[in-house]
Parts: structure tokens; sequence; C-alpha cells
């Protein structure tokens, strides 16, 4: 008795892992199309690296005029000009 799966096994596997993988690329997809709203502006944006994601950017300090990105760990004073 060998726990070799047999040839329709793999090819059932193999099958799985096509269509798995097919979805996997549909939602990359998605995920690529997703609308960048959870971005700051531009100005506002990490002197160091650039970095715009709302949540890779932390508030921090008692007066919260200071952010940290997390992506480079640059503190940095957002533009208070509006
Ligand atoms: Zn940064």
């Amino acid at each position: 008795m060998s726990n070799e799966p047999t040839r329709d096994q793999i090819e059932d596997l193999k099958a799985n892992l096509a269509y798995h993988e097919h979805q996997a690329a549909l939602i990359r997809e998605r995920l690529a199309s997703v609308p960048a709203t959870n971005r700051v502006p531009e100005k506002d944006a990490c002197p160091g690296c650039g970095e715009r994601d709302a949540d890779r950017l932390v508030w921090i300090g008692d007066d919260g005029d200071l952010v940290r990105c997390r992506s480079c760990e640059h503190a940095y004073r957002p533009n208070p000009a509006r």
C-alpha cells in the first residue's frame, strides 16, 4: 500500500491549482484597480520615501501634528496649509 497519489489524483490537484491560480489572478486584478481612496494628498506624502498610504502614516505626538511613516520610520509635519 503506497501513499503516492495516483495519476488521476495528481491531475485533479493540478486542475484545482490552476483554478485557484486563476481566481487569485482575478482578485489581484480587482485589487490593482481599486481606487486609491486611502491616499493622503501628495503634499502630505512622506518626504523620506514618498509613502501616501494613510494606513502607513500614523499621527504621533500629543498635539497630533506629527506623522510617522511606517515604511521608513521618518517623522514629519504634514503641510498645514489648506
Ligand atoms: Zn517614509
